[in-house]
């Protein structure tokens, strides 16, 4: 028995790339018996993988991919409510007094047509939540989120007698319109199940090698504002402008005029973007029109910074049209929309114990600190409630490193996250993500 399950695990832990460090003095011997477990495991991962990505659903459309979680729980004796924020399932894993862990993985799609060519790349086409046909493709790896969380339930529900307390299993709907976390938490995520004292969640990357770990301390992901404007003039005929109050120029002004924000507004190093992301208005050449739409998205690592972005915009939008003589009734209208999200930040604590957590279970070099990057993260939310709830989010390598060595040799990058072209390959980033959601899990309720 020791034999096979000795081999086994350095089986797991070549698969892996990992060299046995200083390790606390418990952690072998726990890091053995959860390696033999994923390695176990493995084969019905990857196809359980294979199966989700084939299928993918978009946001608030994820019926079948819950169905799929909220069964593969229950297979494991755990309670599992679904409906919870429209499509998301909430699974309680009970053993024990002792602290609470939120795990969360979220499971949309993207309307995004693949094309990787891999022999398990999906070619669905499946309706969004407007009801319209779209191509879709698990472009953001959320597939390998839902089967790393289902690998984990399975590692964690055979190895009660490591720890104590409760796991919240979340399966989270429509991150990729930063919806989901809000539906979940006001459909009483934290009040109807066990709130937690830490929530974690992990990303892959497809442009990070496969068999690492990344983790920012501090704010890992920007905040997002998604802000409309229209621009409003009087329209008239295209040959007599004076009669008119056109709003293509005045749009035009702005869009240029908002370009300052970032340059000659925001301090310097400080960071910060403004895209001006369609812009649409007027029907006939000859006609100048009532009014432009303008579409943008916003990012900022700081609350305050982000206020001061948005207060800019209005500003601007208000006294470039006042400055064209637009009536003081048809000044531009901005609208933040409910498509935004907050900073992510990382509890500093939480940050500092599990990334030392997984310097002991893997190998140090695959364990970096990395810089933040400006996408979002609705998981944000999971720490912003009244109850202050302590977050965690890293990064796990999705990428082939052979591809990855390549491009790095040539200077190029891979294909990123929501890429048509975008690679995410299932050994060993599935066994990193179980391995490392259930190594955090036992430091925090692990045994003593
Ligand atoms: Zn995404
Ligand atoms: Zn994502």
């Amino acid at each position: 028995m020791k034999i096979v399950s000795s081999r086994l695990v350095r089986l797991a832990l070549s698969g892996l790339a990992l060299v046995v460090s200083a390790l606390p003095a418990a952690v072998p011997e726990l890091r053995g018996v959860v390696a033999a477990k994923v390695e176990a495991e493995y084969p019905a991962l990857e196809a359980l993988f294979k199966q989700l990505h084939a299928s993918p659903e978009l946001s608030f459309m994820e019926t079948k991919t819950a169905a799929l979680i909220a069964k593969e729980l229950r297979a494991l004796g755990i309670e599992v409510t679904e409906k919870v924020g429209n499509t998301g399932v909430v699974g309680v894993l009970r053993n024990g007094a002792g602290p609470t862990v939120l795990v969360r993985a979220d499971m949309d799609g993207l309307p995004v047509k693949e094309m990787t060519g891999l022999p398990w790349a999906s070619t669905a086409v499946v309706k969004d939540l407007a009801g319209k046909d779209q191509p879709a493709m698990q472009a953001c790896g959320h597939d390998l989120h839902v089967t790393g969380m289902i690998g984990t339930a399975r590692t964690l529900a055979a190895l009660k007698d490591q720890w104590k307390g409760t796991i919240v299993f979340v399966a989270q709907p429509a991150e990729e319109i930063v919806a989901g976390a809000r539906a979940m938490l006001s459909d009483g995520l934290y009040t109807r199940f066990p709130k937690p004292d830490h929530a974690l969640a992990l990303h892959v990357s497809a442009m990070q090698p496969a068999g690492t770990i990344g983790y920012v301390e501090g704010t890992p992901y920007a905040g997002v504002n998604s802000v409309d404007i229209v621009v409003r003039g009087v329209g008239g005929h295209g040959s007599a402008p004076h009669n008119t109050k056109d709003p293509v120029v005045i749009a035009s002004q702005i869009v240029l005029a908002l370009q300052t924000i970032v340059s000659r507004e925001t301090k310097p190093g400080t960071p910060a973007v403004v895209t001006v992301g369609t812009i649409h208005g007027g029907t006939k050449r000859n006609i100048i029109s009532e009014e432009v739409k303008l579409e943008l998205t916003l990012r900022a690592f700081e609350d305050k910074v982000m206020e001061r972005l948005v207060t800019a915009i209005r500003r601007i939008c208000e006294g470039t049209a006042r400055a064209a003589g637009v009536p003081e009734d048809r000044l531009p209208v901005v609208t933040v929309t409910p498509e935004s999200t907050p900073v992510t930040t990382n509890d500093p604590a939480l940050t500092h114990r599990l990334s030392g957590a997984f310097r002991a279970w893997f190998d140090e070099k695959g364990v970096k600190s990395q810089p933040p990057i400006t996408g979002g993260e609705d998981f944000s939310e999971f720490g912003r409630t009244v109850h202050r709830v302590p977050i965690f989010i890293w990064s796990v390598g999705a990428a082939d490193p052979q591809k990855y060595a390549d491009a790095e040799k040539r200077g190029a990058v891979l294909p990123s996250n929501h890429s048509p072209l975008a690679e995410f390959v299932p050994d060993p980033t599935l066994k990193v993500c179980v391995t490392s959601m259930s190594a955090a899990v036992l430091e925090l309720l692990g045994k003593k």
